[in-house]
């Protein structure tokens, strides 16, 4: 891994995600260099000068720019949003043909490009973009992140905090597997400030209940949200700002990621929402958590769903 001076990123794919990444990225004062890269080049002006008129008054300068695959060679992270979004009703799973190819032409961009630090993938189905990003970069693993359960963990963490009137720091609480339809919550080891949930469902009738309710309002999220506005944007974009600090920061922050697995879960040669530890060279190691019986279940389950989209391709 080339020794990178300075805090550069290159952002590919500045539609409703890439920039409401991008203005995470400027507000909280992250990185030095933001290159942006998008097919749609008069959007991409326009975005690019809308952004540099915010600087002034974030907390440190960022120079934004209108990029090239150029940029990638000194680039400490790609980051990868460009791709056809799900449409009201369209699972993630269904856009794998289209944003496959495409991930395939930017990988080859940004490795024929010398890229050598690390990449982080929100195009969706992302556990399987991922996987296609690691075999067609010939980065190691470790360098190669999908963005997987990283939202989905903060709105079912949100959620919790609404229930019980807590800010949603002070919560832990894991949704793991795809990042789609078959994911799944981790009650057995949630805490609510720092009370374990294990406990709370002992003490508490009806909780069962209602906390499947609230997983399922987390899991259907997107769809509701899609129908409303169209696409989901600000959730994500402060999601991959947060890996962005984790890594640019070497800050050894466990976080809900997409991860390649090599026996944990019972699981090998497949990339899935997991905790892992983030730092500056990537993916420093995968968190297996304690998973019950049910859980083990659902998130082998998951993991056959992701299987079988991944083996049309690899
Ligand atoms: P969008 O249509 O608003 O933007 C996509 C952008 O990609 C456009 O600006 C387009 O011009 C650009 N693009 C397409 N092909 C390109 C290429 N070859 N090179 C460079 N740019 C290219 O879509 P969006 O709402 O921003 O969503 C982007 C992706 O992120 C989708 O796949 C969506 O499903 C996914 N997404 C992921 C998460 C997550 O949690 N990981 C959340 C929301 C959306």
């Amino acid at each position: 891994m080339k020794d990178i001076v300075g805090n550069k990123v290159v952002l590919i794919g500045a539609g409703d995600v890439g920039v409401a990444y991008a203005y995470a990225l400027v507000n909280q004062g992250t990185v030095d260099h933001l290159a942006i890269i998008d097919i749609d080049e008069k959007k991409l002006a326009g975005n690019v000068m809308d952004l540099n008129h915010g600087v002034v008054w974030a907390s440190s300068r960022t120079r934004v720019t209108k990029g090239t695959y150029a940029d990638c060679e000194d680039a400490a992270m790609v980051v990868i949003c460009a791709g056809a979004a799900q449409k009201p009703g369209e699972t993630r799973l269904q856009l794998v043909d289209k944003n496959m190819k495409i991930m395939k032409s930017i990988v080859d961009e940004v490795m024929a490009n010398n890229f050598d630090g690390i990449m982080l993938v929100a195009s969706n189905p992302v556990d399987v973009l991922s996987y296609a990003a690691w075999k067609y970069s010939g980065l190691p693993w470790q360098r190669v992140i999908g963005s997987g359960t990283v939202l989905d963990s903060a709105r079912f963490r949100y959620m919790l905090g609404e229930l019980y009137e807590c800010s949603p720091t002070s919560i832990h609480a894991y949704i793991v597997g795809e990042h789609g339809d078959s994911e799944l919550p981790v009650l057995s080891s949630a805490t609510i400030a720092g009370v374990s949930m294990r406990m709370k469902l002992a003490k508490e009738p009806g909780l069962e209940e209602r906390l499947e309710k609230i997983f399922e309002e987390t899991r259907d999220a997107a769809y509701h949200i899609i129908d409303a506005k169209g696409s989901t944007s600000y959730g994500i974009g402060m999601g991959l700002a947060r890996i962005t600090r984790a890594v640019l920061q070497n800050q050894d922050v466990a976080l809900p990621v997409s991860a390649l697995l090599q026996g944990e879960y019972g699981q090998e040669d497949i990339y899935i929402g997991t905790p892992a530890i983030v730092n500056r060279k990537g993916i420093n190691r995968v968190v297996e958590l304690e998973l019950n019986e049910h859980e083990m279940h659902r998130f082998t389950k998951s993991a056959d769903a992701l299987r079988e989209v991944q083996n049309n391709f690899f």
